[in-house]
């Protein structure tokens, strides 16, 4: 069957360089080959993540660190910022850990605010908070280096920060942020097959995880952190991300960390320009939009004509490339382009001709 190129925000295109990397022949986890492998990649991660601390590798899509987490790190109670479909799933899943939980809930397409968090930990309720960087659901920045800022009046309060869709995308300096955990799942901005996450941990929330009697066992943070300092994993990884990873990380330093940036600024632009010449507006709040993927007002909102997004969507997919039509409460009203990963200039400029196209039949 004909490969329809991901333009969906995750998963996205895995390039034949990764796969090739991904299929190499099996070597034992416990074994001085494995070691050399994440003795190799750590130090690029810890330049990718900006900190001094360990990176882990956690064989799991994003959720597993999600909610791994809040069994690491909440006790007391945790306030969860929610402005799409994921960040506002993470307060479900702390009450199904039995997790105090509350909502600081703002409309979908706008982002948290630092205030409006500053308002919540005022009342000293929480000892964590839980932060979905860039919303991919709504295609919505939030502020991270100011609402990380709080975290020096707030000392106690883990900030627990999901980077998903923007890690290796936008410069994310842990240790400057000051944050505690910063997660991404490699299937969005990383371009890797799904199945994989890489996290890190501050000092403070490995002291605060070991005092966590329910912590469990497959993500306990006490483990990662253990285990990477012999260049190991708790349990036995998916090697061949580990691999796949390893030539990932190459390709984004011989590329150069500030022209991947770059690239990704540049591509969403050219997504942004596309979407204002056939008169749509985005759903994001202006000045709050997404790098790696926009989300566009399907005519709705735009006062124009509005186009029918599952359509448009198997007219795009008639020749070769899979977008998304929508997602959560928002399917059918919007639709999404990603520009996340490995997308230069020119092959997003073959996917605005295919959306042409499809445009001139609707
Ligand atoms: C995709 C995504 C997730 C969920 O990832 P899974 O791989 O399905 O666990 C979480 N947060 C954000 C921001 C995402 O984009």
């Amino acid at each position: 069957m004909a490969h329809v190129k991901l333009h969906i925000p995750g998963p996205v295109e895995v390039s034949e360089k990764t796969f090739k990397a991904f299929c190499q022949p099996m070597i034992g986890h416990r074994g001085q080959g494995f070691k050399d492998l994440v003795a190799k990649i750590q130090p690029q991660l810890q330049t990718l993540l900006g900190t001094k601390q360990l990176a882990y590798l956690s064989t799991s899509s994003a959720w597993g660190v999600m909610e791994g987490a809040l069994r690491n790190l909440t006790q007391k109670k945790v306030l969860n910022c929610m402005k799409g479909a994921f960040s506002d799933k993470w307060l479900d899943v702390a009450k199904r850990c039995g997790k105090e939980a509350e909502a600081l809930q703002v409309p979908w397409g706008s982002p948290i605010r630092p205030e409006q968090i500053e308002a919540k930990l005022a009342t000293g309720q929480f000892d964590s908070l839980t932060l979905i960087h860039n919303e991919t659901s709504t295609g919505t920045m939030s502020p991270l280096a100011e609402i990380a800022a709080l975290k020096k009046k707030y000392p106690d309060v883990m900030f627990i920060v999901d980077a998903v869709s923007s890690m290796t995308a936008v410069p994310i300096h842990f240790d400057a942020l000051g944050i505690d955990v910063l997660l991404a799942g490699t299937q969005k901005a990383f371009a890797l097959p799904p199945g994989l996450t890489v996290f890190t941990a501050s000092p403070a929330a490995l002291a605060r995880a070991a005092t966590a009697k329910d912590r469990g066992y497959y993500f306990d943070f006490v483990e990662f952190q253990k285990n990477a300092a012999e260049n190991m994993t708790p349990s036995t990884p998916s090697i061949s991300h580990v691999y796949a990873l390893a030539s990932k990380l190459d390709d984004f330093f011989a590329e150069g960390l500030e022209n991947r940036y770059a690239r990704h600024k540049k591509t969403n632009q050219m997504t942004r320009d596309w979407a204002a010449r056939h008169g749509f507006n985005l759903f994001p709040e202006a000045g709050y939009e997404s790098i790696t993927l926009t989300c566009v007002n399907n005519g709705a909102k735009s006062g124009g004509r509005v186009v029918d997004a599952a359509k448009l969507q198997k007219l795009v997919k008639d020749q070769g490339f899979l977008i998304d039509g929508g997602y959560g409460k928002i399917k059918g009203t919007t639709f999404r382009l990603s520009n996340m990963g490995d997308e230069t200039p020119e092959t997003m400029n073959a996917l605005y001709a295919a959306l042409d196209s499809a445009m001139a039949k609707l």
